[in-house]
């Protein structure tokens, strides 16, 4: 018996030498970046297939930009719902609608994928400029998300209503990555699409928060996270300053203007990136106390940076954040 069971030990751990050999030989980790959906996204892949991932991630988020969501690409989703005033869609995209619509109406209509006449007019991402105030006015009218009407996979528009999913869709590109991350079970990632990032597999991940006021490489601090989604909206994305006035992208559906609050940027941290990323919009537009209510009906975490200088969150990111510029203030509400 004694011997049986030596040769069982020595079998298992034969096999977990093995085991680690075959590890230590196959996982690669593999780099890349590209651009889609109108920004930078780079993905660092560690697994057996990591090569194999990179090429899908990118042919992922190409194919959801072309085919879903892009605005501007005929034949997409999006673009054939504004063009005909409605139409069928996919079961996916069902689903995106309906998360949305969620968001529009948790958020008291601060989030609002109705905007894209609003937002053609402030043609940000071309020649940015302040719209005719009538041209702005009767965009407006023609917006608002109590216009789309989901029933089941078929969507109705009202004329005039441009829907824009540009604030979540980067985060549903995130979901979409990582559904084929576990497929292909990959052990390890970290993929950012623009400012919304994918942290995906084992281990603890470190990302940081941006200075508002600096260049793309200056941060002010560090989130520590296990596997997740952190989405940063920032007014520093895209602005321009006109008489003393500086304008941004993140627009206040009530009034069609840039929304103008404490707030400079707002991070959040989900396990969905469709919500991450449409939190960080609606969070930025309700501005500190109304946003933090928001994240937090979603179970999400939300890191606010203000014009005063200040860093604010709530106690729940306490543990996992540090300041690394000494011009801000952590505050814990
Ligand atoms: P970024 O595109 O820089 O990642 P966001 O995720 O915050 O930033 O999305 C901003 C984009 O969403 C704008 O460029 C515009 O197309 C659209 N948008 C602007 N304001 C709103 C809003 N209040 N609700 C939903 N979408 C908005
Ligand atoms: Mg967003």
């Amino acid at each position: 018996m004694k011997k049986a069971a030596a040769v069982i030990v020595a079998i298992v751990l034969a096999a977990l030498a093995a085991f680690v050999v075959y590890d230590a030989t196959l996982n690669k980790t593999v780099s890349e970046s590209f651009f889609a959906m109108n920004t930078i996204v780079s993905a660092e892949v560690t697994g057996v297939s990591a090569k194999e991932d990179c090429t899908e991630i990118e042919k992922i988020v190409s194919r959801l930009d072309t085919e879903t969501l892009s605005r501007t690409a005929e034949g997409s989703e999006i673009f054939r719902l504004n063009k005909n005033g409605g139409g069928e869609i996919g079961e996916k995209t069902a689903e995106y609608f309906s998360l949305l619509i969620d968001v529009c109406e948790k958020s008291g209509g601060a989030f609002d994928f109705t905007l894209g006449g609003v937002s053609d007019l402030w043609k940000f991402g071309s020649n940015p400029e302040i719209p005719d105030e009538n041209a702005l006015a009767n965009a407006l009218l023609h917006s608002g998300y109590k216009k789309v009407f989901l029933d089941g996979n078929t969507v109705s528009v009202s004329d005039l209503l441009v829907i824009d999913f540009g604030a979540a869709g980067k985060g549903i590109a995130l979901d979409e990555i990582k559904n084929h991350l576990e497929a292909s079970k990959a052990k390890r990632a970290v993929v950012a699409v623009g400012g919304s990032v994918l942290l995906y597999g084992e281990g603890e991940f470190t990302v940081g928060i941006r200075n508002p006021e600096g260049n793309s490489g200056s941060y002010l601090a560090k989130l520590k996270t296990d596997a997740c989604c952190v989405s940063t909206s920032g007014s520093y994305e895209q602005s321009f300053e006109k008489n003393g006035r500086i304008y941004h992208h993140i627009l206040d559906p009530k009034t069609g203007y840039p929304a103008d609050n404490e707030v400079l940027s707002v991070t959040v941290v989900s396990d969905s990136g469709l919500l991450s990323d449409a939190l960080s919009t609606a969070c930025f537009v309700l501005g500190v106390e109304k946003g933090f209510e928001l994240a937090e009906e979603y179970g999400a975490r939300a890191v606010f940076v203000t014009k005063d200088k200040k860093i604010i969150a709530r106690n729940n990111i306490e543990d996992i954040i540090e300041i690394t510029n000494e011009d801000y203030t952590l505050v814990i509400q």
